[in-house]
């Protein structure tokens, strides 16, 4: 595989931007390649500068369920473009973005859009304080929130000590208010509640998490959440920014058939241009500025055309259900194809998934927290990818991240990716 072309744009890159990159993880840090610097995508491939073609599992980290420039969409923002891009006034078209977001998720009555998942969580964490009065947060090792500075935060050296910051420019003070709690762990969670329950404003979980390889929380845990959030009145926030129409169209919350009490989305809700949202109980949203006294704005909140692309994939994501089934039958037929290559050549791997969301770990051990995703080694991983690049099959260049099956991937992809993994798995052993 050539990389000379992307070689020498990241070299340039790096001189006038941090790293190369705008978002850390495009730069490949955890495995020994350099990222292709890419040219365009169509469907379910890729294309880098160096006339290379993936197969995409990545899919832009999420928010690509219909594939690269589907045609829908690409022809719905042709048509806004040209009518405005931003007016920073309200348009019918939010409303109805609102609507379809309210109708999908019974637990969402109001919604606010915003720019980011960062934003939509960070306002979550807000409205939820301003609430309920109280201080803290609880969140869970190996959930990621984005970057605000109360959801950087990794865990005190006990269960039950504050935070500590989790990048330099994190004050400890803020840290202070932000618990760290292990994922399916009711224990600990109960300890947590014991002593900072009256201070609680409320727990904020990746139902299914995508942050750490993909970890669902069990049943179990989450109804668990759902009493005990409830008993000492803190809002259960569900980040759903990965699972939200991903999952199911009415989110990782109606697989446990749980309500929490804010939702924050973003990826698949923008269809590929930068949104997010939270919303949730109609008395708990009525809050938010200008009906209530919380405060939160954004210049390009709700703009025409990041609005025209997420209704657009909305839209068709609800009028043809039968996309999920097609993304449940394609992710099954890889996750399985993984699973009897690993068996096959006698590779430790366990594997996670939840629809078209999964995960391979390197490890024998079923990961179902931070700790057991700990356990995958991830040098096999880096080898692991390495040889599926050069084979032409594009994953997260990471182990602690989901693949992503989109409704452009082809039962040809599928079987040419399980064909590659095998390959490539032999050099793992
Ligand atoms: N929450 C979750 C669950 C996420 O996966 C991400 C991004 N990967 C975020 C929040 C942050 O979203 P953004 O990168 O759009 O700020």
């Amino acid at each position: 595989m050539n990389l000379l072309k992307s070689k020498a744009l990241f070299e340039e890159a790096k001189q006038f931007i941090p790293g190369g990159v705008n978002s850390p993880v495009r730069a490949f840090r955890s495995v020994s390649v350099n990222p292709p610097f890419i040219e365009r995508g169509q469907g379910s491939k890729l294309y880098d500068v160096d006339g290379n073609t993936y197969i995409d599992y990545v899919g832009s980290w999420g928010p690509l369920i219909l594939g690269h420039t589907h045609p829908q969409v690409v022809e719905a923002l042709k048509m806004a473009i040209e009518r405005g891009t931003s007016y920073g006034a309200p348009t019918e078209l939010e409303t109805e973005v609102a609507k379809i977001v309210c109708e999908a998720v019974p637990s969402v009555e109001m919604v606010r859009m915003v720019n980011s998942g960062t934003e939509a969580t960070m306002s979550a964490l807000r409205l939820a304080r301003g609430y309920t009065g109280k201080n803290m947060i609880v969140k869970f090792e190996g959930n990621y929130h984005g970057h605000s500075d109360s959801l950087l935060i990794k865990a005190g050296s006990g269960a039950l000590t504050h935070g500590v910051p989790d990048s330099p420019g994190v004050p400890a003070d803020i840290a202070r208010n932000t618990i760290t709690a292990q994922y399916n762990d009711i224990e600990g969670m109960k300890q947590i509640f014991e002593v900072h329950g009256h201070d609680i404003a409320g727990v904020i979980i990746e139902p299914i998490a995508g942050n750490m390889g993909v970890v669902p929380a069990t049943q179990e845990y989450m109804n668990f959440l759902r009493e005990i959030t409830k008993a000492h009145e803190s809002l259960l926030i569900f980040d759903e920014v990965m699972t939200g129409f991903r999952v199911s169209f009415h989110g990782a919350q109606s697989l446990y058939n749980i309500c929490p009490d804010l939702t924050c989305f973003g990826k698949i809700i923008g269809g590929g241009l930068p949104v997010g949202a939270y919303g949730g109980k109609r008395e708990i949203m009525a809050q938010m500025s200008p009906a209530g006294p919380i405060y939160q704005a954004g210049t390009l909140s709700g703009n025409p055309l990041a609005m025209t692309a997420g209704f657009t994939t909305l839209k068709i994501l609800r009028d043809h259900p039968e996309i999920y089934v097609d993304l449940e039958e394609k992710s099954k037929l890889l996750a399985e194809g993984l699973q009897k290559n690993a068996a096959q050549l006698g590779v430790n791997a366990s594997f996670n998934r939840v629809g078209s969301m999964l995960c391979m770990f390197f490890t024998d051990r079923q990961v179902v927290d931070y700790a057991s995703a700990l356990a995958s080694d991830t040098k096999k991983f880096g080898i692991y990818f390495e040889e599926m690049l050069k084979a032409g099959v594009y994953l997260a260049p990471s182990q602690f991240e989901a693949a992503f099956v989109s409704a452009a991937h082809s039962k040809e992809d599928i079987l040419f990716t399980i064909e590659a993994s095998y390959q490539a798995l032999k050099k793992v052993i």
